[in-house]
């Protein structure tokens, strides 16, 4: 059985102070779900050093949202994936839509970030999903499809038993449109099967996150869908118990 999984995207948001109440917030109902679920928060690369702080031993991981691909060197601006697990990162996102569109982040890049992340070893949770436009002129399949296999070409279809997929229909990002749980579960599916093709073990055993605008309300009915292994949260992770409800509906 999968374990799921519940990671809180919390862009490019927060203060120090704000950090530290939704921190300490999730703490206190971390006990009652982490050892159902996996609970992972994604601050902003500059909180990192608080959240290893207050969130050692609560059984919640963290991540970043990004990194770059080199280990050290002339890089100005960027944050490599050995910064990242010194401050106790187990977890990266990879391939984030917003990432892709407002920051050039092609196919191939995004593919080299993966191999990177994982080399550095760091569990990515790779982002995919088409526009609204692509959807309407039915693109959805081969959207999924040429940016699922750029990436198993790029790392070859054993190493994703260390990836995580996170299914980000575009159009449901941040516009609270969600895709109801049987099309969410209609998609998860597909991209199921295209693992399959590859390695059937590693489609069974692969954690399939769905993100678009999941609320404590929609939670349940997307997570109880058999391909949906929990959620990728962007807005409703910045409340704590919001973040804790969605959690718990994973349970
Ligand atoms: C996200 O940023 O990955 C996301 C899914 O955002 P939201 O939940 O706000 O739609």
């Amino acid at each position: 059985m999968r374990k799921k999984i519940v990671a809180g995207n919390w862009k490019m948001h927060g203060s120090r102070s704000s950090v530290n109440s939704l921190l300490e917030g999730i703490k206190q109902g971390a006990a009652s779900c982490a050892s159902n679920v996996d609970m992972i928060v994604f601050p902003s690369f500059v909180f990192l050093p608080q959240t290893e702080q207050l969130m050692t031993g609560t059984g919640v991981a963290w991540g970043a949202q990004n990194m770059y691909l080199d280990k050290q060197g002339a890089f100005t601006g960027e944050v490599s994936a050995p910064m990242l697990t010194d401050f106790g990162c187990q977890y990266v996102l990879v391939g984030h839509s917003e990432r892709r569109s407002l920051f050039w982040e092609d196919l191939a890049l995004v593919a080299a970030k993966l191999k990177a992340a994982l080399e550095f070893g760091l569990r990515p949770i790779l982002c995919i999903g088409e526009t609204l436009e692509q959807r309407e002129s039915e693109q959805t399949e081969q959207v999924l499809t040429a940016q699922l296999e750029s990436a198993i070409q790029a790392i070859g279809i054993d190493a994703f038993k260390n990836v995580v997929i996170a299914y980000e229909p575009v159009w449901a990002i941040g516009t609270g449109l969600t895709a109801t749980p049987l099309q969410a579960q209609e998609t998860h599916a597909f991209i199921r099967s295209l693992i399959a093709k590859h390695n059937p073990n590693i489609a069974n055993e692969i954690c399939l996150l769905y993100g678009g605008s999941v609320k404590a309300d929609n939670a349940a009915g997307l997570f109880a869908m058999p391909d949906i292994d929990g959620g990728l949260v962007g807005g409703a992770s910045l409340d704590a118990n919001s973040f804790l409800a969605i959690c718990k509906a994973a349970v």
